[in-house]
């Protein structure tokens, strides 16, 4: 998979990037990032790339003709089609489901604000969806960008060592994973449940299973509303 980040810093999203499961993603040539400066593409001897808003107020907005121009370039770089993606607190709500979805592609290209975003008008033209990955305001699209990525390559087919973590993940199924213990079996935190030491599959998925439903109708119970439960699940949460 390619990913083209387009930046004022596109460096810092291959940071977030170059370690751990990303990182091995990287090495092991299943994803490649490819970062775009819009300065690069622009003009006179400031290479300004922002300008005041019309109509006044304050901060300043990512100008057109540059943010076009890089684009256009990452665009070019490479001939399978690219899906334009603008992180932005006004997109659509980054959800599992539309990580699935975009691990489905060759190609993205992400773009990232900064100041007070980019022309309305670049957007309307050049962009295919905005993203948001929650209801607050960053300063810059770059780490939203690194949190794409990440979710993204993860997914992809050869990057994590054992393919069923996951599908064990919270949200694949639409519940909440259960909790994991390790050694020691005992410690003064507390022991580890007695059905994870037992060896009986069918209980240990079962106690798992009762464990994800129970978090989830605790933590998050507008999950449950959506999940498909089976009615064994629902005997589960009623236990
Ligand atoms: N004036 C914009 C607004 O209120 O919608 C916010 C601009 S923000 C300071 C600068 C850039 O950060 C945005 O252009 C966007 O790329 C990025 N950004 C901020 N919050 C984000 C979020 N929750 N999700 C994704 N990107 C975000």
């Amino acid at each position: 998979m390619r990913i083209d980040i387009v930046s004022l810093f596109p460096e810092f999203v291959a940071q977030c990037a170059a370690f751990g499961v990303v990182g091995r993603a990287g090495e092991r040539g299943l994803l490649s990032l490819h970062g775009w400066n819009p300065r690069d593409y622009a003009q006179g001897n400031y290479r300004r790339v922002d300008d005041r808003p019309f109509g006044g107020g304050p901060g300043m907005v990512m100008l057109i003709e540059p943010l076009r121009d890089c684009l256009r370039a990452a665009r070019a770089a490479d001939p399978a089609p690219a899906r334009v993606i603008y992180l932005s607190p006004q997109g659509a709500r980054l959800t599992q489901d539309k990580v699935r979805e975009l691990a489905q592609s060759e190609r993205l290209i992400l773009l990232c604000g900064r100041y007070e975003g980019v022309d309305e008008r670049l957007l309307q033209a050049e962009v295919d969806e905005e993203l948001s990955i929650g209801d607050y305001v960053l300063s810059g699209g770059e780490l939203a960008a690194a949190v794409v990525v990440d979710a993204v390559a993860r997914l992809r087919e050869g990057v994590l060592n054992d393919a069923e973590s996951a599908v064990q993940d919270s949200f694949e199924d639409g519940l909440l994973d259960c909790p994991h213990y390790t050694r020691p079996v005992e410690h003064p935190l507390g022991a580890v449940p007695e059905v994870l030491l037992s060896g009986n599959h069918a209980l240990i998925a079962r106690w798992r299973r009762q464990q994800s439903l129970g978090r989830t109708w605790l933590r998050r119970p507008d999950l449950l509303n959506e999940a498909a439960l089976s009615k064994q699940d629902r005997r589960l949460l009623d236990e």
